[in-house]
């Protein structure tokens, strides 16, 4: 791994969303960046439901500036999917082609969100630099087999990258180091499950009502 100066506002910014997103992972989408490189991210997203692309997993690569968050993130599909060019930068609102719509509030989720939303886009609404528009039949067909396609670097299927049901994607950043795949940046935690137990509050007001519940039968009886 490339020596990385942690005190780069970038760096700094680009390690927390890597941690927000393995921690707050998404039945949607998977998001990584590579382990030998945090300012190029490979995600995977889900095609949205009710389109031609339902079914369908789509592989990108998210390219983050030096100046991020200050400039844009830019996204080149991987898969193909008969929507967008692959290899190409894409011109979406969000991307380098319109840094001024650009905020750094938001992040590589933001990007990602965006992506989805531009996906089932049509007719003048969907033109612009890495736009394609294939018939629906050929963007279904690409929904099929996207499922098993492999991205070359990550050496994964798309299918392993985005389970179905989320099952399996929290143990993405545990496994780091052994797969080759997407993996965490230095030091990251993994995913803690979150706790679903009611607060102690709760526990008390139940001894509350139990402790009068018996104080009364005692009183009716004795
Ligand atoms: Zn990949």
């Amino acid at each position: 791994m490339p020596l990385l100066n942690k005190n780069n506002s970038a760096v700094k910014r680009i390690m927390q969303e890597a941690r927000e997103l393995a921690n707050d992972p998404s039945t949607d989408y998977s998001a990584a960046p590579l382990e030998d490189d945090i300012f190029e991210w490979h995600c995977t997203l889900r095609g949205s439901p009710g389109t031609e692309f339902e079914g369908g997993l789509y592989h990108f690569r998210i390219l983050l500036p030096a100046e991020y968050p200050f400039r844009p993130p830019s996204i080149m599909m991987l898969t193909p999917n008969g929507r967008f060019e692959l290899n190409t930068k894409i011109c979406i609102s969000f991307t380098n082609y319109h840094e001024e719509l650009w905020q750094p509030a938001w992040g590589v989720r933001t990007a990602i969100i965006g992506l989805q939303g531009f996906f089932p886009l049509k007719g003048e609404a969907a033109v612009g630099v890495g736009s394609i528009e294939y018939p629906a039949s050929e963007r279904r067909r690409l929904a099929g087999l996207s499922r098993e396609w492999v991205c070359p670097q990550c050496q994964r299927q798309n299918a392993e990258l985005l389970r179905e049901d989320g099952e399996g994607e929290r143990k993405v950043p545990e496994k780091a180091g052994d797969d080759g795949g997407h993996g965490s940046v230095g030091g990251m935690e993994p995913a803690k499950p979150k706790s679903h137990r009611p607060p102690v509050v709760l526990d008390g007001a139940i001894c509350i009502v139990f402790v009068l519940f018996c104080v009364l039968l005692c009183r009716r009886f004795f």
